[in-house]
């Protein structure tokens, strides 16, 4: 036996890649110069899981795996059936001739949202409201282990686009409209990646290990300055302007580690980011320091379609050569690979360049110790939905919450509300809807109406929580005048607000109040005190209703703790949420913005009415 064990240890080749000691340059080179042209093509492939095997990712040494908007193994999946899932495509990789494990990701944008059960959190415009960066941590502590108990260890977020009009359908991704208020927003890196410890290297990509994952600042640069809100537009702008308003938050993302940083669909000053090497070579890798590896967006480079008539092979060596590394490519992969390895063969993109990108991915996987930890384990299971986890949420929630009115002049506020009267209506399209308190971006990429997605509280739910037994709670979704009259309500609580969305189709122009939104809060507030509670991506237009209304309350998309809600309306914690957008009158007025020369919103950034907490 022991002769054998002598054998075999001499004959086994010491690898310095797969030493972890070795130094993390000295590991990538080695690394490096033992592939050939098709396995580091391979790496720089990103896949979509619907078209993912083993065989597939062992066949053409694919570097990493997505789920996008909402694609599941099956509906309801188990944490233990993602695990097995993440896996079965690892033993391909870790089978090829040099074992390189593949990363996989996801869009994990307000908690693990593609998956059943888990803590969904507010979506981020409601985050930025709280101005609680600590709280940002701790949610990115939060969602790291929930999406590492299904295996997975690469998210796409934190978006740290700087929403400058709410006509854009992803402005509930966007912080503030506030360059300043995203920077400190960019503390849930940290959270989801780990603290950097000692002096490391600005720029230097970091993840404390097997409960963490690899972030994504997104979508470099500008997303949130097209015109008109018009998604995946031209964000027309000064070099200055750029760079004092949409770039300021990646360099405290870089500060803080960042792994990898996604390219945004959107031209600045007509010229597509994908295709931008100034903005992502020159800017991002050179002059910032960017260490970590650049992702294209969801066939971000097929979308490169400048000058007019250009070809596939034109977009590859357009984005390629731009500074791309990691492209999603997601399902015509062998297109793309037969494509680069034709270009790079003919010296069209030269080998440096593909160096340059492999090293950057390889960087990620060495520093998370993917190459130590390949296989996740179940011992995470738990986490997700965890009780502490949903009161985190819950916390947030309660954070979020901007009250923007309490009480019609002259009159007593109506928040809080008391907790034991004789009767309460609830009423509205949005009280007793999970879906649509969760938005988009939520099990699916457009989100869901209903109460059967995931696991969570209504507000009705929460409403009826929190009360006093003997209070008597009705619920009426869209109640006419007389139904309100003929009742004896002391007072009534109205939620409404937009269906979900996610990008292109959330662009709107109008930002109203989703039918029959309207109609309900003029049957109710027009005979009994009300407060509106809106459950909104954005600002939408409330000047019309507003001297009907005598408490008004912005929830945004606040996620499956609707518990946060009721907790602050009936005053067992104050109001204490600012708003980071710009609240404005008409739509006419957009794009208008804290700093605009003329400034003349409905209320103001930063505005936010607090109330005591009553729970003595
Ligand atoms: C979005 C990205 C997202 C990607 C992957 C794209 O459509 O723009 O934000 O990360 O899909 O799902």
């Amino acid at each position: 036996l022991l002769c054998c064990c002598l054998v075999s240890f001499s004959e086994a080749e010491y690898l310095k890649y797969k030493d972890p000691k070795q130094p993390l340059n000295v590991r990538i080179k080695d690394l490096l110069k033992r592939m050939t042209l098709e396995e580091k093509i391979g790496q720089m492939v990103q896949i979509e899981r619907a078209v993912a095997t083993s065989d597939v990712m062992k066949n053409y040494f694919i570097g990493s795996v997505l789920s996008g908007g909402g694609s599941v193994p099956a509906p309801k999946a188990s944490p233990e059936a993602w695990v097995q899932l993440v896996n079965q495509l690892q033993s391909g990789s870790l089978s090829t001739r040099l074992g390189i494990p593949m990363i996989y990701g996801i869009d994990a944008v307000h908690g693990h949202n593609n998956v059943y059960k888990a803590t969904i959190f507010p979506h981020n415009v409601g985050l930025g409201a709280t101005r609680d960066p600590l709280l940002l941590k701790k949610i990115g502590d939060a969602t790291a282990l929930e999406v590492r108990a299904t295996g997975i260890q690469y998210v796409f977020a934190p978006c740290i686009a700087v929403c400058r009009d709410p006509r854009w359908g992803r402005c509930y991704e966007s912080y503030s409209e506030d360059p300043q208020v995203v920077r400190t927003m960019t503390e849930i890196i940290p959270g989801l990646q780990g603290d950097i410890v000692g002096n490391k290297l600005k720029g230097v990509p970091f993840v404390a290990g097997k409960n963490k994952v690899a972030a994504c600042a997104k979508h470099y640069v500008g997303d949130g300055g097209t015109n008109k809100g018009i998604n995946e537009n031209n964000t027309v702008i000064s070099y200055n302007g750029l760079l004092s308003i949409h770039m300021p938050a990646y360099l405290d993302a870089i500060a803080k580690g960042v792994s990898t940083v996604m390219v945004s669909y959107s031209s600045w000053n007509g010229k597509k980011m994908h295709a931008n090497h100034f903005l992502v070579t020159d800017y991002l890798k050179n002059k910032l320091k960017f260490k970590g590896f650049v992702i294209s967006d969801w066939m971000g480079i097929d979308r490169i379609t400048s000058p007019p008539g250009a070809n596939y092979s034109y977009s590859v060596q357009a984005g390629v050569s731009a500074g791309i590394d990691m492209i999603m490519v997601p399902y015509n992969f062998t297109i793309f690979i037969d494509d680069l390895t034709y270009q790079v063969k003919n010296k069209i993109i030269p080998m440096s360049r593909i160096d340059d990108a492999v090293s950057r991915i390889l960087r990620v996987k060495f520093v998370m110790g993917l190459f130590e930890n390949p296989l996740a384990d179940q011992s995470l299971v738990n986490q997700l939905g965890s009780k502490e986890h949903r009161e985190l949420a819950r916390e947030a929630v309660r954070k979020s919450l901007v009250l923007l009115k309490n009480g019609k002049s002259g009159e007593t506020p109506l928040l809080p509300l008391p907790k034991k009267i004789a009767k309460i209506l609830v009423a509205g399209s949005h009280a007793d809807n999970l879906g649509y308190q969760c938005g988009g971006w939520t099990i699916t990429w457009q989100g869901l109406g209903g109460n059967d997605l995931t696991v969570g509280t209504t507000i009705l739910n929460a409403v009826k929580q929190t009360v006093d037994p003997a209070t008597e709670v009705v619920f009426n979704e869209n109640p006419d005048s007389n139904f309100v009259k003929s009742n004896k309500f002391s007072y009534a609580i109205v939620v409404v607000g937009e269906p979900p969305y996610a990008e292109t189709y959330g662009d709107s122009l109008n930002l109203t109040i989703a039918e029959p939104g309207p109609s309900t809060i003029t049957n109710v507030c027009s005979y009994i005190r009300c407060v509106v509670v809106l459950v909104t991506g954005r600002p939408v237009v409330v000047q019309p209703y507003l001297s009907k209304i005598d408490a008004l309350v912005a929830a945004w998309l606040p996620g499956t703790e609707g518990q946060g809600v009721a907790d602050t309306l009936f005053g067992d914690y104050g109001f204490s949420g600012k708003l980071a957008r710009t609240w404005f009158k008409s739509v006419d007025q957009l794009p208008m913005n804290v700093g605009d020369k003329h400034y003349d919103p409905l209320f103001s950034f930063g505005f936010g009415l607090t109330t005591n907490s009553t729970n003595y």
